[in-house]
């Protein structure tokens, strides 16, 4: 599948946020927007305005890139949410919280959603018992994630839940270290995303 190779720290500097796309590099003074809180590029530092479709356009890419996901996955997504009941913008965001590569980066599992997907992809996760390889995977309420008996040594692994304390983890989801697994407590409500993030805009770009 295709993917995004080139540096993910130019992804942040373009949105002017930080995306956390780099695991504990992100918390640290190494962090490329900390450095140059400017867009990357010849003219990056130049004035720039936006129309009103540059402004949805680059509220879309902010999530697009957060959630580590590609074009059309993420307009199908779109598509998907605004098929749901209520607020269609609302219903994307909660569509990717709850994806399973984003759940296993919220337990703590990997430092970084691309992390969190491979690992998945790499069979590492058990979810209530059963080893699952897709990252879109949507979770329920009341699922249960665990790192696979082999999978306990893996080094990210390990690594990543020693530095979980630096981490927020969210309300929604229970963690528990010892055992390598976890427990999605509820549902994500739009509360539990603080990232700044005006999902109306992306609704009215795809309603274009
Ligand atoms: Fe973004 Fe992380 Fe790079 Fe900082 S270190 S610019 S948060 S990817």
């Amino acid at each position: 599948m295709a993917r995004y190779t080139d540096a993910a720290c130019r992804l942040c500097r373009r949105e002017g946020v930080k995306l956390f796309l780099k695991g504990d590099r992100c918390f640290s003074a190494k962090c490329g927007i900390e450095k140059r809180a400017y867009p990357p590029g010849q003219h990056g530092q130049g004035r720039t305005r936006f129309s009103d479709y540059g402004v949805q356009l680059r509220e879309k890419q902010k999530v697009k890139r957060m959630y580590g996901l590609l074009e059309k996955q993420f307009a199908q997504t779109m598509k998907r949410a605004s098929r749901m009941k209520g607020r269609a913008g609302e219903n994307l965001l909660l569509l990717l919280e709850r994806r399973l590569d984003n759940v296993v980066f919220r337990m703590g599992f990997a430092t970084s959603r691309a992390e969190a997907r491979q690992l998945v992809r790499h069979g590492h996760f058990l979810i209530d018992g059963r080893r699952t390889t897709i990252p879109s995977f949507q979770v329920k309420e009341g699922s249960k994630i665990a790192v696979r008996e082999k999978s306990r040594k893996v080094a990210r692994i390990a690594g990543a839940l020693e530095t979980l304390e630096g981490r927020s983890v969210p309300q929604w989801v229970e963690i528990d270290t010892e055992n390598f697994e976890g427990t999605v407590k509820s549902m994500p409500v739009r509360e539990d995303i603080t990232m700044p993030i005006q999902e109306q805009l992306i609704v009215e770009l795809y309603s274009r």
